[in-house]
C-alpha cells in the first residue's frame, strides 16, 4: 500500500472546492460520466490504432445507485489506469486547472462564473465524504489498484482484485448531499448532461414490451406480447447534429427537434452548422414559429462541448437576436471555463459568432433567392426574427437587405425596392417627402385602409412587439417616412398641394370648439376644426405618429424612458365640410349637444375607444334617436 499527499499547492482546496461550486454541486455527475466517456473512446482510438486488442465492442458508462450502502458508481470499461498513472493523473496533475482558476477568480462573485472549471474529477469531493477509484487499466498484465481519499488530502493506493477492465469511481456520498441518491434526481441530471453523449450511459432498467419468446399467441393468432426489464440507456449516442447534412433527410431533423423540446410545435426550417476552421463547430439551429411573446422563447439553445451539454444560456456566445433561435452549438473552442463578460471579448466567441450570423442570413437570403413564393410563406413567422437581427445586429441589417419583405394589406409581398417604386408617385408629398402608410391591424383600421385606398395609397401591415423600434430604424435606412393609417387625417398624412375651402365662416368654425369640448374628457383630447373633403367622416379620431411610437417603444423597453409613462393623447378633428358639421352648427341646445356627442362616440366606437359608461350611454342615446 501507498500513503501520500495529493500534491497540491494551494492548501485546503478542498473546502475551496465547496464553497465555490455549491451552487451547482450536480455538474459534477457530467463531470464524471464524460471522463468515463473519454476512457472509452480512448481505448476505441488505441484499438483503431492497433495499440490495444480485444473486442471493444461493448463500451459502455453505467452509473449505478446503492442507496443502502448510499454510493453512487460510475463504472466504465475503458481504458483504465495503471497505478503509475493514477499517481501521475490523479495525484499530480488534476489539480492543475483548480489553482489555475482559483488563482484567476480569487475576488470574484463565484456566481459570476460558470460550470466547467476543469476540475474534473475532483468535483466528485463536491457531493463525498470518500472517492475511490477502482481501476484496471488495459493494457496486458497489469494489476489493479484502489485510490481512495476522504480529501483530507491524504490518499491511499492499494492494489485490489479487480477482473474486468476499467474504471468505477465509487462516491461515498454525504450526508448533505443526500439529494445525489435519489434516483428521480440522478436520472434528471443525466438526461440534462448526458442525453448526447457518444458512448452508451446505462442508469437502472426498464420496462420494455416484447414478442412473447415462446411464441404464444392470443385468439387472433398474433404473438402476445410480455413485459420485459432492459437497461435503461438515457442517451442518444448518435445527434442529429453530428452526422452529415447529406445523411439526414427533413423528418430526422424534425424529429431531433422534437427530441430535444418534446411536445412543442414543428419548426419552420433549420440550418445544419459544420465548421472545422479556424474553429471547430457543429450543429442545427432550428427557426421556430415565433409568436408574439418573444421572450418565452428566447433561451432555448443548447450549448454542448463534444456532445457535453454545457449551458442553455448563450447570450454572450450568439448575438442576441439569435437567442430566438433553438437547437443545438457543439463547440470545444468556446472557453467554458471563464466568466460570462469575458466570453464576449474572446476572439474565438466572436469569430464563431460572426459565423453563425452569417449562415443564419446566408440561409435566408438563399431561400429567397432558390423559391420566394415559399419564403414569403414563411414571413409572417420570421418577420420578428429579422426584425430583432436588423434592430440589433448591424452586419446583419447590411446582409439582409435585399430580402427584407414589407407586406401590405392585400397581403403581398415586396423588397423594400419594390415597394418604392410601387407607391413612389402616389405617395410622396408636395415637400417631397415620401410617405409609407401602414397598419398594425387592418381590421381595427378597416375603415380608414379603405379610405387610403380609395385615394389610390397603398397601406403595410407592421405587427409584432418590435414594429415600433423597428419603424423608426426602417426610416432612417429607407428615408422615407412612416405613418399609421390613423396618425392624422389622410390629407395631412400625405398633403398635397391642392387645399379644400371651408364651407363654414371663421365664426361659425370658432362656435364649434366649445360644443365639441363638451363631448369628451379635456386632458385627453385636442379638438381641431379642418376642412377635408366632404366624403370624409364628419369626426376622426388621430392620433400622432410620434407620440405613440414612443409609448409603445416604452413598453417594449428600450425606448425614452426618462420620459415617465407618457399620457394617452388624442385629436378629434371636426370636418367643417361635412353636412352633419353644418347641421351641429345651426342647431341649438340639447339638440346640438346630442348631435356633437353622437357623431363622437361614432368616431370613437371605430376605434375602439368607446368603453364602460360612456358605451351605455351612447347605446341609450341611439335608442332614443331612432325612436324619434
Ligand atoms: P480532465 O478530465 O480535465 O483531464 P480530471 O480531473 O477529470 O481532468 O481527470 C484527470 C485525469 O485522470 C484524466 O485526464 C484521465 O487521464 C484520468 N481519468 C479520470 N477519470 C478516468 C477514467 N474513468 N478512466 C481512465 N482515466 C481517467
Amino acid at each position: 500500500m501507498q500513503k501520500g499527499t495529493i500534491n497540491v499547492q494551494t492548501e485546503n482546496i478542498f473546502p475551496i472546492i465547496k464553497k465555490f461550486l455549491y451552487s451547482d454541486t450536480e455538474i459534477f455527475v457530467r463531470e464524471l460520466v464524460s471522463n468515463a466517456v473519454d476512457a472509452s473512446q480512448k481505448l476505441m482510438t488505441l484499438s483503431a490504432a492497433g495499440e490495444a486488442k480485444g473486442d471493444f465492442s461493448d463500451l459502455k458508462v453505467k452509473v449505478i445507485l446503492d442507496t443502502k450502502k448510499k454510493t453512487l458508481t460510475i463504472r466504465d470499461n475503458g481504458i483504465g489506469m495503471t497505478s503509475e498513472e493514477v499517481n501521475k493523473y490523479i495525484n499530480e496533475v488534476a489539480f492543475s486547472g483548480a489553482e489555475e482558476f482559483l488563482e484567476k477568480y480569487k475576488d470574484k462573485d463565484p456566481k459570476s462564473i460558470i460550470g466547467h472549471f476543469g476540475l474534473g474529477f475532483y468535483s466528485s469531493f463536491m457531493v463525498s465524504d470518500k472517492v475511490q477509484i477502482q481501476t484496471k487499466s488495459y493494457k496486458p498484465k497489469s494489476s489493479p489498484v484502489q485510490w481512495e481519499s476522504n480529501g483530507n488530502p491524504e490518499y491511499e493506493l492499494t492494489e485490489i482484485k479487480k477482473d474486468d477492465r476499467g474504471t468505477d469511481i465509487v462516491l461515498h456520498i454525504s450526508k448533505d448531499s443526500k439529494e445525489f441518491l435519489e434516483e428521480n434526481r440522478i436520472r434528471e441530471i443525466l438526461n440534462k448532461y448526458c442525453k448526447f453523449l457518444p458512448v452508451e450511459v446505462e442508469f437502472g432498467t426498464k420496462q420494455e414490451s416484447i414478442d412473447d419468446p415462446k411464441g404464444k399467441k392470443d385468439k387472433d393468432g398474433n404473438i402476445e406480447k410480455v413485459s420485459i426489464e432492459v437497461p435503461n440507456i438515457i442517451n442518444n449516442t448518435q445527434p442529429a447534429w453530428i452526422k452529415k447534412p447529406v445523411d439526414l433527410k427533413d423528418e430526422d431533423y424534425k424529429s431531433f427537434y422534437n427530441e430535444l423540446y418534446p411536445f412543442t410545435e414543428d419548426p419552420l426550417f433549420h440550418i445544419h452548422l459544420n465548421v472545422d476552421y479556424p474553429f471547430n463547430l457543429t450543429g442545427i439551429l432550428y427557426f421556430p414559429r415565433l409568436k408574439n411573446q418573444i421572450e418565452l422563447q428566447k433561451n432555448k439553445i443548447q450549448l454542448y462541448s463534444n456532445q457535453v451539454f454545457i449551458t442553455d444560456s448563450v447570450e454572450n456566445i450568439v448575438p442576441e437576436f439569435l437567442t430566438l433561435l433553438h437547437g443545438v452549438i457543439d463547440s470545444p473552442d468556446i472557453p467554458l471555463n471563464v466568466s460570462r463578460s469575458y466570453l464576449q471579448s474572446d476572439s474565438n466567441v466572436r469569430k464563431i459568432s460572426n459565423h453563425i450570423t452569417k449562415k443564419v442570413a446566408d440561409k435566408l437570403s438563399g431561400m429567397f433567392k432558390k423559391d420566394r413564393e415559399d419564403f414569403e410563406k414563411k414571413w409572417d413567422d420570421i418577420q420578428v426574427f429579422i426584425q430583432y437581427g436588423i434592430l440589433t445586429d448591424e452586419k446583419f441589417n447590411e446582409k439582409v437587405k435585399s430580402f427584407n419583405l414589407l407586406k401590405n394589406t392585400d397581403g403581398k409581398y415586396f423588397t423594400t425596392e419594390e415597394y418604392k417604386d410601387k407607391v413612389k408617385t402616389a405617395q410622396t408629398d408636395k415637400n417631397d417627402k415620401l410617405v409609407y402608410l401602414y397598419t398594425h391591424d387592418a381590421d381595427e383600421h378597416h375603415a380608414l385602409i379603405k379610405n387610403a385606398k380609395d385615394k389610390g395609397y397603398d397601406v403595410l401591415i407592421l405587427d409584432g412587439p418590435l414594429a415600433s423600434h423597428y419603424i423608426t430604424k426602417a426610416e432612417q435606412e429607407m428615408g422615407v417616412s412612416f405613418a399609421r393609417v390613423d396618425a392624422d387625417t389622410i390629407d395631412n398624412i400625405i398633403a398635397k398641394e391642392e387645399t379644400i375651402p371651408s364651407k363654414l365662416s371663421k365664426e361659425q368654425e370658432d362656435s364649434l370648439q366649445p360644443i365639441f369640448e363638451k363631448t369628451v374628457e379635456k386632458e385627453k383630447f385636442v379638438i381641431q376644426v379642418e376642412s377635408l373633403s366632404e366624403t370624409e367622416k364628419p369626426v376622426l379620431i388621430t392620433q400622432s405618429e410620434f407620440m405613440r411610437r414612443m409609448k409603445e417603444q416604452q413598453a417594449v423597453g428600450g425606448g425614452m424612458n426618462m420620459m415617465g409613462n407618457l399620457p394617452e393623447m388624442y385629436n378629434l378633428v371636426v370636418n367643417s365640410n361635412h353636412p352633419l358639421t353644418s347641421k351641429i352648427v345651426e342647431s341649438k341646445g340639447k339638440k346640438q349637444t346630442a348631435l356633437a356627442k353622437q357623431a363622437v362616440d361614432l368616431a370613437l366606437l371605430s376605434h375602439g375607444l368607446l368603453k364602460g359608461k360612456n358605451l351605455s350611454e351612447f347605446v341609450e342615446r341611439s335608442f332614443e334617436l331612432i325612436k324619434s
